[in-house]
């Protein structure tokens, strides 16, 4: 039998940073906290848990990282070992987040998480993407925090940029689904129906958000955060990505491999979707949909990608990761070719 390492806390809601402290010290009893955030997010949002903790006289420290390097990883983490902490609290984006995942994960602490942003499905997911002394990052196998603080508030005030990468990131899961489906299909792995089904019910969450509904809006925020959450519960039960990545992050990957564009995660995804679905013979009009009815452009020419950057990516996907079958492994060069010709024209025309 599986012994999945759940979060034993989540609570998405509005102004929830006051009571967080209080939360942490009434539910998880630790005495010894490592504060782990950038410096921007520590003045506006980590200093208010400092102080309450300092106020209680809770010891705590503070760890500030400007990058999500392997090695701040390991400093924090061997910190939270060797001083005996009990838990780390990460308060920040996607870098504190990482971060503090795999520090917690080698130290064997309790990770609490309070995302200030919500710009990919990593919120909750067991892979922390690090930045290793070569430069190149790597997805490393982690476990999920032990309890995840959404503050609405805290994400509404992020950049529209983030959040709208963050339905990006969601919306892969359309082509991810399929293509993960495949590969079992034809027994090159299996899946897992339970993790494809909180995948899927993660993409249907925002695709069947009611057409008016505003980004910045409560409801929005809250449907978006527990998507993301479901979507990383999803990828703990599968062992892998898969449920959540599938040919539309290869094409990501291989941008980030080969041109280094520097879009955000959510948005290449969402190209890739896309295409991935025009690939699949799926409905890739209703992603196209879904991107206009929140104003977020993905089109090459946005993503700073020309035509033959395009289909280069495309044509060296594969090469991003050899072991994942998707239906890129299902069209000859040729007809891709083709394919990716006629979609990137569908494209320039609607986006
Ligand atoms: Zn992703």
């Amino acid at each position: 039998m599986n012994n999945y390492n759940w979060p034993v806390y989540c609570r998405i809601e509005k102004g929830l940073l006051g009571s967080i402290t209080d939360t942490i010290l009434n539910q998880f009893c630790n005495k010894k906290f490592i504060i782990v955030s950038d410096e921007f997010v520590f003045n506006k949002y980590a200093c208010i848990i400092k102080k309450q903790l300092d106020e209680k006289d809770i010891k705590n420290d503070v760890f500030l990282i400007d990058n999500s390097s392997y090695e701040n990883a390991l400093k924090i983490g061997e910190k939270a070992l060797s001083e005996e902490y009990d838990a780390i609290i990460g308060i920040g984006g996607g870098k504190v987040n990482d971060t503090c995942k795999y520090a917690a994960f080698i130290s064997k602490k309790e990770f609490y998480t309070i995302p200030t942003t919500i710009a990919n499905d990593g919120v909750c997911s067991p892979i922390a993407v690090l930045k290793m002394k070569d430069g190149f990052t790597k997805s490393i196998g982690t476990k999920l925090p032990t309890a995840i603080f959404v503050d609405i508030d805290i994400i509404k005030d992020s950049p529209t940029e983030l959040i709208k990468a963050g339905i990006g990131d969601i919306l892969s899961n359309y082509t991810a689904i399929y293509d993960w489906r495949l590969a079992s299909k034809l027994g090159k792995e299996n899946s897992n129906d339970f993790a494809l089904l909180l995948s899927d019910m993660a993409f249907n969450m925002i695709n069947n958000m009611q057409k008016g509904e505003k980004i910045k809006e409560d409801n929005f925020i809250t449907q978006l955060s527990e998507a993301v959450v479901l979507s990383g519960i999803a990828m703990n039960i599968a062992g892998t990505s898969r449920p959540c990545s599938g040919s539309e992050h290869l094409f990501s990957h291989t941008i980030d491999r080969l041109y280094n564009k520097g879009n955000l995660h959510g948005y290449q995804v969402a190209l890739g979707a896309i295409v991935s679905a025009y690939l699949q013979n799926r409905d890739y009009q209703m992603l196209i949909n879904l991107l206009k009815r929140y104003n977020i452009n993905v089109s090459p020419d946005n993503l700073k990608l020309n035509y033959e950057e395009f289909i280069d990516c495309w044509m060296h996907a594969k090469e991003s990761r050899k072991n994942r079958y998707t239906i890129l492994n299902e069209i000859e060069d040729e007809e891709l070719n083709t394919k990716l010709k006629e979609i990137y024209n569908i494209i320039k025309g609607e986006i």
